[in-house]
């Protein structure tokens, strides 16, 4: 098996998940049997908040997954913590800072010494820093938000613009001093969906030394229901390595199956970790070689890493 980097997986809410049921929290055998049978050594934990939720609800996650993850696994908070050879290994993420409605410098602060190593500032709605996709196409970055960008580029915090809307995307690309990731999103030229990246986004993203990480959500794949497979994954992964070269591509499924309240559930060759290596095999056959393979499945994400931090 090839080893994988996933930059995006919906964790944290999971854990709140179980432990509003009472019943006691598993991280081991809930997340990490899962990641381990598709190869993925290192992956994101991801505490995604939206709507009025507030900062005491975005603390209880954020420090539960931190907790959860120091308790069963290796935590990526500085470079020396990539280890090649190491164990599994988490990064802890934030998607969305809708709680961050005042103290701005300080809350972020506090993420970061939680833990928090990447984080966007909206979901696909709107908040007191940002604008989602979902919200005014006229409206991009606050003046907060601003604020909130330069604290994160004080700390190294990496700015991840997955869900931003490109008014937000390109106040991000002119505002932020340091590379941005969108840890989950696909190409718009090959899936006309808002969530997925023009080529002038794509560019500018790499221009600025960022990553794209690959998202196996069906409706990010294709239009088409009989492409909505790992191979057209793959044919994201060629269509930015085409255009800006294969060191921008990195993995961020943003696999959901975990996820019990979500009803609809997803039926394809790439919808569950264990299926991780159907995308790591379609890249083979798309033409990349086995080192590019290498780098776009975990090294990309793991280089971005040690520089950025
Ligand atoms: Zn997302």
């Amino acid at each position: 098996m090839t080893r994988i980097f996933d930059l995006h997986a919906d964790i944290g809410r999971e854990l709140m998940e179980q432990k509003s049921k009472g019943e006691g929290i598993s991280f081991a055998d809930r997340h990490m049997k899962r990641l381990a049978a598709g190869g993925i050594q290192y992956s994101a934990a991801a505490c995604f908040f939206t709507g009025p939720e507030t900062w005491h609800e975005m603390k209880e996650m954020i420090s539960l997954t931190a907790e959860q993850i120091q308790s069963h696994a290796g935590m990526i908070l500085s470079p020396d913590d990539l280890k090649e050879d190491g164990d599994m290994a988490f990064l802890l993420t934030v998607e969305g800072m809708c709680g961050i409605n005042a103290h701005i410098r300080k809350r972020i602060t506090w993420m970061y010494e939680k833990g928090v190593r990447m984080a966007s500032l909206t979901w696909n709605d709107f908040n007191l820093l940002a604008t989602g996709l979902g919200g005014d196409p006229a409206r991009g970055l606050s003046e907060e938000g601003r604020r909130a960008v330069k604290t994160m580029n004080s700390l190294h915090m990496i700015i991840d613009v997955s869900h931003a809307n490109e008014h937000t995307f390109w106040d991000l690309i002119n505002t932020s001093k340091r590379p941005l990731v969108a840890s989950h999103s696909n190409c718009r030229k090959l899936c006309p969906h808002p969530r997925n990246l023009t080529d002038e986004q794509i560019i500018a993203l790499a221009e600025k030394g960022g990553l794209i990480g690959m998202n196996s959500y069906s409706r990010f794949l294709s239009e088409d229901a009989e492409n909505q497979n790992a191979a057209m994954l793959a044919k994201h992964a060629a269509h930015i390595a085409d255009i800006v070269g294969h060191t921008h591509v990195a993995c961020g499924f943003d696999f959901m199956d975990f996820i019990h309240f979500l009803k609809e559930k997803e039926e394809t060759d790439i919808c569950n970790a264990s299926m991780a290596q159907n995308f790591i095999e379609a890249l083979r056959r798309e033409g990349f070689s086995e080192e590019e393979t290498e780098d776009i499945a975990w090294r990309n994400a793991f280089r971005f890493l040690k520089d950025n931090l």
